[in-house]
């Protein structure tokens, strides 16, 4: 097999040959066809989260030391079963959910594997989709996504259920209730499409970059907001007519937080998912008096994925823009995603490697 491997935190990936590993017990091999990129990539790729204050989490503390294999949005085929796997034939295409707990606590066994203390999240702790074939450890982690774009199915693992399970933790909209989406990255996108297919019309769009603002009105918002400036909360308060019911942060800065959080009407939810990093001083009055409700979101469930992955199906959800790319340019992809000039999400073609890839790469 071929990975894209972290060898040191913040240089480029490098190409590796492995030996393909036989699936043991449950476990199916699966043969990657599409991979998508995600933010958190970088986190994994430059070795830790910025907590505020001079703070990091180092994600060596958490089993994830290099050379490590990144990568948690994978679409493949199956290409092999150990002994006791059961639910899936040898050639079927399915999506994987990455989110994967040990299976054996209470949280695990409530469908809570993403809330597991003990984690076996492919592309975090286990090795990642940026290679040609993936071990996953039972079939009840492979969801059926005939029928949609295979690019767009890998992208759901991470950035549409993450949308998705986000969504779930705002509060029943009236009809003039308005959701802000801050960050019109890849989440951002699936974010207002998803809104869009449950029926919420009031979403406003806010990023810094112009050319994601358009992106996102084509995607169904029906306001956007270019968040730069003094008073992009004044402006955001009069866009949303002072009805801002829900924030989702797609992005996580102090500044993000510090908007989101201004912006929400009494009985309104911040909800935070982006992991860029930082830290806020909160005056605490204003959350009783206000009755505000701030929460996390992290990935989903797999009951979450599927329900997502049928809406998907049911033709109800826009596809989120993708751009498919070689595997090979794994690293172009991640450094301008680093730079915030990728429009929507980069998925890695592993279908087609170059026969001849994994020879220059061991040379
Ligand atoms: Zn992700
Ligand atoms: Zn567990």
């Amino acid at each position: 097999m071929l990975s894209y491997e972290v060898v040191e935190h913040g240089k480029p990936l490098q190409a590796r040959l492995r030996e393909t590993p036989k699936p043991q017990g449950a476990e199916v091999l699966m043969r990657i066809t599409r991979s998508g990129v995600c933010h958190s990539d970088l986190h994994i790729w430059e070795g830790y989260f910025d907590l505020g204050g001079g703070k990091r989490f180092h994600v060596k503390d958490r089993g994830c030391v290099p050379p490590f294999t990144v990568g948690h949005e994978p679409f493949g085929v199956v290409e092999g079963l150990g002994p006791q796997a059961a639910g899936v034939k040898v050639g079927e295409r399915r999506l994987v959910y990455p989110w994967i707990g040990c299976g054996r606590c209470p949280v695990c066994e409530a469908g809570n594997d993403h809330l597991c203390l003990n984690t076996r999240f492919v592309g975090v702790i286990r090795p990642g989709a940026y290679a040609t074939h993936l071990i996953v450890p039972d079939a009840r982690y492979l969801v059926d996504a005939s029928g949609i774009d295979e690019a767009w199915a890998a992208t759901l693992a991470c950035s549409g259920l993450t949308a998705y399970s986000a969504i779930a933790k705002l509060p029943p909209l009236a009809a003039r209730d308005w959701v802000a989406v801050l960050g019109c990255g890849g989440l951002g996108m699936a974010a207002i499409s998803m809104l869009r297919a449950q029926g919420v019309g009031n979403v406003i769009a806010c990023d810094v970059d112009a050319d994601k603002l358009a992106r996102a009105r084509e995607q169904g918002a029906a306001a956007v907001l270019d968040t730069r400036g003094e008073d992009a909360l004044a402006r955001l308060k009069a866009l949303a007519g002072d009805a801002v019911a829900g924030v989702l942060d797609f992005v996580g800065t102090p500044a993000t937080a510090g908007l989101g959080v201004g912006a929400l009407a009494k009985g309104g939810h911040y909800v935070l998912c982006g992991l860029f990093g930082g830290e806020i001083t909160l005056s605490l009055p204003p959350i009783a008096q206000r009755a505000m409700s701030l929460r996390g979101s992290y990935v989903g469930s797999l009951r979450e994925l599927q329900e997502v992955v049928a809406l998907a199906r049911s033709g109800r959800l826009a596809p989120s823009p993708v751009e498919v790319r070689p595997a090979g340019e794994v690293n172009r992809s991640m450094e301008e995603l680093r730079e915030g000039r990728v429009l929507g999400r980069v998925v890695l073609d592993f279908e087609h490697v170059d026969p001849d890839a994994p020879a220059r790469a061991s040379a």
